[in-house]
């Protein structure tokens, strides 16, 4: 027999299964024994009141063994279908490869950086010594942006596609299943190369391609449709193209805008990352000097307020993580954020930016924005990819930092002030808002020990590579994921990869 529970329990009863089993068993008059398992349907915290609680959906299984907890996705063998090319392997390229796999269609995949373990050593070099590779670092190389995040994968884009599909298709290649149920279900930088590796194995298992170290320097015509993409190499692939190439591909925006393909400038939001202690988040978010204790997850947080009739807001949150250099090309710094899956280091970093309006940057052309952003990276860089950074409270009183709050940051940070590394519209609008976020929560989020990292540029694509009908831009050119503009984070991208994949198939006439 299976029945599902709505339960409160204590973030204690929450964890420990023998307790969960206890409360379970008490409440369908059964014997705990009788029970085999409880699995969380949906499981959320509540950490409105003083005394924090966790809202669930328990699925009991009684007297019978529990089932598969995920939808489990068959998969073609595909070696002679029809190839398409899928230039990019972060979450847009590598769904678009399986969801083909589903139609058998033959994905070609083409990476410029290395696969996702060798990446780990390149992204060490650039966090110890400095050295950048500009094909495989943080933006760049098997997995994408989203390869060493924190992974979240929480969307707001449920009309975009199944999203219970995305996280059962990365459960089925070894993510934790409790993504299933968590309201806001994350991964970890830790687990998330496995699982991608994991992803590679099924393509080419079912007859698909991967080749890295492969940039695509430029796609093939013939006539009005694009037949094909031609990489640095000399060698060309052929098929319809899927480009899910990322917003950090610059080089990509710019060889489309000179072969005349149709882009539009796009705004952005622009700022900081915000770096804390852990433990004060912790506190402020469960109302507790204790903190989050035994049972708890490291705490997070989001804001959003207006300023001037601009959004001022904090961004892809990361509690327990890492702020890294996430730059991909020499001379220009940008800063994101990390963590690994237990959120377990002592600092919770968050982007706090401040959007930005075509109409703010005097836009002349499709790469305005982008060359806008650009310039800010190119400010703020420094020699070793130190970031300029200032605390919190020196930044609200407008006066340079002369030290700094121990960091997460590993190529070190460089005091500074903001205001003379981040354009005014931005900082001025940055500190009016962190002002209102300081007040709503009563004082408890302004502090010195809080750091100010500069700059979050690259919140979202600066440039949309148009798509007509159908998601192609002419016949055979298909712009995916976030840096076609057309998704923002790791599930929105694997939903579009899903959905041009399955447009490539309505095409193909098969
Ligand atoms: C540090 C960090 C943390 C993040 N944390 C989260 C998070 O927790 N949750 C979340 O939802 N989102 C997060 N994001 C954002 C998320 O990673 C992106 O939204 C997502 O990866 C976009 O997917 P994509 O496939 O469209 O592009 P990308 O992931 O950018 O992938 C593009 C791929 O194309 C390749 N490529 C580029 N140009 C070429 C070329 N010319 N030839 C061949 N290959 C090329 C790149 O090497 C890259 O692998 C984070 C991003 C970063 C950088």
């Amino acid at each position: 027999m299976v029945k599902d529970l709505n339960l409160v329990l204590t973030p204690r009863d929450a964890a420990v299964t023998e307790n969960l089993r206890r409360i379970c068993a008490a409440k369908l008059s059964v014997r705990p024994d009788d029970i085999s398992a409880v699995r969380f349907i949906r499981k959320s915290i509540d950490s409105r009141r003083s005394e924090v609680k966790v809202n669930a959906l328990a699925r009991v299984f009684i007297g019978q063994e529990e089932d598969e907890c995920y939808v489990r996705t068959d998969f073609r063998e595909v070696s002679s279908g029809r190839s398409v090319v899928i230039v990019g392997s972060g979450p847009a390229g590598l769904f678009a490869a399986l969801s083909c796999l589903e139609h058998g269609l033959k994905p070609v995949v083409l990476e410029r950086g290395r696969n996702v373990h060798e990446r780990r050593v390149d992204t060490a070099l650039l966090n110890r010594e400095g050295r950048l590779d500009g094909e495989s670092n943080y933006a760049f190389g098997e997995g994408g942006a989203g390869a060493f995040s924190d992974g979240k994968l929480f969307t707001r884009s449920v009309k975009r596609g199944d999203v219970g599909k995305v996280l059962s298709l990365f459960v089925q290649h070894g993510a934790q299943p409790d993504i299933l149920s968590d309201a806001h279900p994350h991964i970890g930088s830790d687990v998330l190369p496995r699982v991608i590796e994991n992803i590679r194995n099924t393509i080419i298992s079912h007859g698909g391609e991967v080749h890295f170290s492969t940039k695509v320097t430029r796609l093939v015509r013939s006539g009005d449709a694009v037949t094909g993409a031609a990489c640095d190499d000399g060698r060309v692939f052929t098929g319809p193209v899927i480009l899910a190439t990322g917003h950090s591909a610059h080089d990509v925006y710019r060889f489309l805008q000179h072969d005349g393909y149709a882009l539009q400038a796009k705004e952005i939001a622009v700022g900081v990352r915000l770096e804390h202690p852990q433990d004060l988040i912790d506190r402020m978010q469960y109302h507790s000097q204790k903190g989050r204790g035994d049972y708890l997850p490291a705490a997070s947080y989001r804001f959003v307020t207006q300023v001037g009739g601009r959004g001022v807001y904090s961004f892809c949150m990361c509690p327990g993580g890492f702020v890294i250099p996430a730059s991909s090309s020499e001379g220009l710094l940008v800063v994101n954020g990390m963590s690994p899956s237990n959120r377990g280091s002592r600092w919770a970093n968050s982007g706090m930016v401040v959007q930005i309006r075509l109409e703010d940057i005097g836009c002349t052309d499709e790469l305005s924005m982008l060359r806008w952003t650009e310039e800010i990276e190119r400010t703020c860089f420094n020699p070793l990819y130190r970031a300029p950074a200032q605390r919190m409270t020196d930044f609200m009183q407008g006066r340079a930092s002369s030290t700094l709050a121990s960091s997460s940051y590993i190529p070190g940070l460089l005091p500074c002030a903001m205001d003379d590394v981040l354009p005014r519209l931005v900082s001025d609008s940055l500190r009016m808002g962190l002002g209102d976020f300081v007040r709503m929560t009563r004082g408890a989020f302004l502090t010195s020990e809080a750091t100010l990292i500069a700059p979050e540029t690259r919140t979202s694509s600066p440039v949309r590579i148009v798509r007509g009908d159908d998601y192609c831009q002419i016949p055979g050119l298909y712009p995916c994921g976030e840096g076609a503009g057309y998704a923002g984070g790791i599930v929105s991208a694997a939903l579009d990869g899903i959905a041009c994949a399955q447009a490539v198939y309505r095409h193909s006439g098969v």
